[in-house]
């Protein structure tokens, strides 16, 4: 056999991929899944889980007791951070035109706003500031007063269609895409978007004090409703309450007050703020059996918060569902893995990272030194899945060309399957950067685009957005991923350590 003659260097060099584990792992998740079930509980049954609201802290418990259910071990809710905006449930909505005619809308309560005093009725005015001079004109003018904020956004026809997949092509073109341009985000003018949130905060100061109810705003590019937040913190006065209307009807709102008919409306929004100091994550894993690997961790991770339109079912409750699943597939399989394969579902993610950051300040570095703690050199790869419900086709290296022939070989069982592409690209926007920031291997999948750009974020974002097929896909790729990186003799390489550079980290916008 000639295999014989190969020299070891060379032999201990390739990739080992037990092609007989990921036969199994494939059966297990494509023919025994749990993607379904689990897609019931986490949307349906949890409902919206907003950072600090009582949803988003049942989802918690939820989270712990489908773990316990599932068997994984040292199952938890643990404290990652604290959290300045405090706790906050929508308890009522309703808004409709009352005049020229009656039409009611459809909307969503901006986070972290106030309630309106019961029903309450009266004329909307358009507000046109576009500088904090501007609001001069109003003074005296607002009292009892609905304000309509003008739309930024103008409605274009779009022909492309509402999911797509990756085409051969593209994916060519990403598996050739130079570093270290971004992955599939868009620049974002941080400058810019700070001063108009500066100004949105002066102008419902400014409102607030002139005794108007509600304020009006646009939201999303088609006739959903989106989700946001304001900048509340705990102590604050409680503002103003304010309501998205989809852009459709606050659009109906705008050209009716141009064209000087009086618009008249009845809106009620009932909202409670409460103490809740704390975000957590959700913990559970298959210990390590390995005598002297079982304390290095492999972790898989995707956020458990959400916004609160919809229930957060694609954004991000499908990478939850996915993790779940994926360490399922494992345990079912009665694996005995060398290194310890731990899920987290991180708390506070859209607020920026909350959940992901604490962890790591707990366990890997101090967030004041910036120095390693004991686990750090335990940490032996992070695989995080945040782009919607769309199917794996690869994976963004993060520049990390050291994984490219690991990641070659462990991809190849599911070449079939589509996902084969590696990227040397940066994917933004989600948990994995606190850990490629920290110098550790983190990656985010490379995902088809099924109806997310346009759905997450807003009251869309529910059940019907999953597609369960790719889900399971999805489950078992991660499956062989977190089996491949326990099982292999070393951890993951990191990227080499290079002298810092500046303008470090911009555009980290949470998905
Ligand atoms: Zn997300």
């Amino acid at each position: 056999m000639i295999l014989f003659f190969l020299p070891l260097w060379l032999m201990s060099q390739s990739e080992n991929v037990d092609l007989g584990m990921m036969y199994k792992i494939k059966q297990e998740g494509l023919k025994n899944s749990s993607i379904e079930d689990l897609a019931f509980w986490f949307t349906d049954f949890a409902g919206p889980r907003l950072t600090g609201s009582t949803g988003g802290n049942k989802a918690n418990e939820l989270a712990k007791k489908k773990m316990e259910e599932l068997g994984f071990q040292n199952v938890r809710i643990e404290a990652a951070k604290d959290f300045s905006r405090g706790g906050w449930d929508n308890l009522k909505t309703y808004a409709a035109m009352t005049a020229p005619y009656y039409s009611n809308f459809a909307c969503n309560p901006v986070a972290w706003t106030g309630s309106t005093n019961g029903l309450i009725k009266g004329e909307v005015i358009l507000l046109d500031v576009k500088a904090e001079s501007d609001l001069d004109k109003y003074k005296g003018k607002l009292s009892g007063k609905i304000v309509l904020i003008p739309s930024t956004n103008t409605y274009e026809v779009n022909f492309e269609p509402l999911a797509t997949r990756y085409t051969d092509e593209q994916l060519k073109e990403l598996a050739m895409a130079p570093s270290p341009s971004q992955g599939r985000r868009q620049n974002v003018d941080f400058t810019a978007m700070m001063a108009q949130r500066a100004l949105r905060t002066k102008m419902s100061e400014f409102v607030k004090s002139e005794g108007a109810s509600v304020i009006l705003n646009s939201s999303g590019t088609y006739n959903v409703p989106g989700s946001s937040g304001g900048n509340y913190k705990t102590g604050d006065k409680e503002p103003i309450s304010a309501l998205n209307l989809p852009l459709e009807d606050h659009g109906r709102i705008e050209r009716l007050l141009k064209h000087n008919i009086v618009v008249e409306m009845e809106v009620e929004i009932q909202n409670r703020f409460f103490d809740s100091p704390t975000v957590y994550n959700v913990i559970g894993e298959i210990p390590g059996t390995d005598k002297l690997l079982k304390n290095e961790i492999v972790l898989l991770g995707a956020h458990i918060d959400s916004w609160h339109g919809g229930t957060g079912a694609a954004d991000n409750a499908s990478g939850c569902i996915v993790m779940m699943e994926a360490l399922r597939i494992l345990k079912n399989l009665d694996i005995a893995p060398r290194r310890t394969i731990r899920v987290a579902l991180w708390g506070g993610e859209e607020q920026g990272f909350y959940g992901s950051s604490g962890y790591v300040e707990k366990y890997l570095v101090d967030p004041k030194t910036n120095e390693h703690k004991p686990d750090y050199n335990n940490f032996a790869a992070y695989f995080n899945m945040d782009y919607g419900s769309g199917k794996y086709r690869g994976v963004y290296m993060q520049e990390n060309e050291l994984v490219r022939p690991i990641f070659e070989e462990w991809l190849k069982p599911f070449a079939d399957m589509g996902a084969s592409t590696l990227t040397i690209r940066n994917a933004t926007g989600t948990d994995h950067l606190t850990f490629d920031r920290a110098g550790l291997p983190g990656f985010q999948f490379v995902q088809d685009d099924i109806e997310y750009e346009r759905t997450y974020h807003t009251t869309m974002d529910t059940y019907e957005r999953l597609v369960i097929a790719d889900l399971k896909q999805n489950a078992v790729i991660t499956a062989a991923f977190a089996y491949n990186a326990a099982m292999r003799n070393s951890k993951l390489p990191g990227k080499p350590v290079m002298k810092p550079r500046a303008n470090a980290g911009q555009n980290q916008r949470p998905q």
